[in-house]
């Protein structure tokens, strides 16, 4: 699990452009669906306590511990715009490939 978010850090930091979309449109619908997964079950019931967090023995009140972190990172400051080191290493980033445009060029001749 760690190894897969540590790729997905990784993709957004160095992928070309065309790489980076086609992670984004493949990999973020499953990250909402995980974060959506994870809020539903945090999710106070009408009591106002988390059903996940709670035991029979000791209710948990709502918000707890996982829907605080989760709205700290989603709404609070997770989302917003953070200052983008990886732009000032272009060399680092690989050469986009274009295979079809240079067939094309080439054949011409
Ligand atoms: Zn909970």
């Amino acid at each position: 699990m760690w190894e897969r978010l540590d790729m997905l850090s990784e993709l957004a930091n160095q992928a070309d452009a065309p790489s980076l979309l086609s992670v984004a449109r493949s990999e973020l619908p499953r990250l909402t669906d995980g974060w959506r997964a994870l809020l539903a079950a945090h999710e106070p019931d009408e009591r106002g306590n988390c059903p996940e967090c709670s035991t029979r023995w000791r209710q948990q009140k709502s918000p707890c511990s996982v829907w605080r972190a989760a709205y700290e990172h989603l709404v609070a400051g997770g989302l917003a715009a953070r200052p983008a080191r990886h732009m000032l290493s272009h060399q680092e980033q690989p050469a986009p490939v274009q295979r079809g445009a240079h067939r094309t060029a080439l054949a011409a001749h």
